[in-house]
């Protein structure tokens, strides 16, 4: 059986192990892809580090694209758009493969489906590989979400479609309209960015950002931002915050620049933390509403894709992508990324 490379993660800093593994045919309805970039998303960097714990060893890795290789005999011939999907076309996919007879899918909320696969997440054994990004291949699974992408979409600004650009998507459908809108984003990593561009999109009529980085402040500028505060000058009454940053602090503080009956969407926080320290009465008092989200769903990551189609060269979105590594140099790439902090780090397969 042919070999190919994958990038094994044990558990750990330094634990990553560029192996050969041997690469199957696609079986019944799996399609095998070919990766082609794979930007590492903060949930990486956190398992990297140990913050987090997955199933290991794992080949990490889900913001993810790739050009489509071969088909198992049963495998679907469109995609989730309808568009019909043949060898050599880039392909994008979701972070999770849900049984869509469970009630959860049912209910659009298929990230939160029982027996999920989810990709860059899943144990890496001898019988269930090529799962995650980094690796030269992944095998998708039946009930995966897999989308077609305009090849105008450069590779890495693709790649941030299933995860990054998906989860804000989700962020504004729960938001209920950004039409006239005065929005806050609390915090200017790639989510908050990305969030910036689509409020934008979305005709909100301000978009102020709160941002304790310099570089990131002015970067959210070339995003759509109107004004941006360090956190600690922020002032103004918003419709709607976005809070990104899963800071503590900032979910408490930005709450307090809540206009009567605005709305907190909270996508940032994660990762373990403290609890907050909330006024329930102000909460009544002027009508908020708090809404969390994880993930995405099915429509929100059909509308990323669309909107990268549409948007990709109306914001710089490359600029995100701040140093790239091929696929040899991964370990390179986590060291960079946990000790510099891009927006991104991105790995050409
Ligand atoms: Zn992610």
């Amino acid at each position: 059986m042919k070999k190919a490379k994958a990038a094994i993660f044990d558990a750990g800093p330094g634990t990553i192990r560029l192996q050969s593994v041997e690469l199957p045919h696609p079986q019944g309805k799996e399609i095998r892809v070919k990766n082609a970039y794979t930007t590492l998303c903060s949930s990486d960097l956190k398992t990297y580090s140990g913050d987090r714990k997955e199933a290991n060893p794992t080949i990490l890795g889900h913001e993810v694209c790739g050009i489509i290789d071969s088909f198992g005999p049963d495998a679907p011939r469109q995609d989730e758009n309808g568009q019909v999907i043949n060898q050599g076309d880039l392909v994008t996919w979701a972070v999770f493969a849900s049984p869509k007879d469970d009630p959860q899918s049912g209910a659009g909320r298929p990230q939160k489906a029982k027996g999920l696969f989810k990709y860059g997440h899943e144990r890496h054994t001898s019988a269930c590989s090529w799962h995650g990004g980094l690796a030269e291949y992944t095998i998708l699974r039946p009930d995966s979400l897999v989308l077609k992408v305009k090849k105008e979409v450069p590779l890495p600004v693709a790649a941030l479609a299933n995860c990054a650009v998906a989860t804000m998507v989700g962020a504004l459908r729960i938001a209920d309209g950004l039409m006239g809108r005065h929005v806050l984003v609390s915090g200017a990593g790639t989510l908050g960015l990305v969030g910036c561009a689509l409020c934008k999109a979305a005709g909100a009529a301000s978009i102020t950002v709160a941002e304790p980085d310099e570089h990131r402040r002015a970067m959210s500028r070339q995003f759509g931002a109107d004004k941006v505060f360090a956190p600690e000058q922020l002032s103004g009454a918003f419709d709607l915050v976005f809070e990104t940053s899963g800071m503590p602090s900032s979910m408490e503080n930005t709450l307090e620049t809540l206009a009567i009956g605005g709305k907190a969407i909270w996508v940032g926080a994660v990762f373990p933390q403290r609890k907050l320290n909330l006024s329930a009465e102000q909460l009544i008092r002027k009508l908020h509403t708090i809404k969390g989200l994880h993930n995405y769903n099915r429509a929100d990551f059909i509308q990323a894709v669309g909107f990268l189609e549409q948007f990709h060269s109306q914001f710089p979105f490359e600029k995100l992508i701040q140093r790239e590594f091929p696929l040899s140099e991964v370990t390179q790439a986590f060291e960079y990324a946990t000790s510099e902090k891009p927006f991104r780090a991105g790995v050409r397969i």
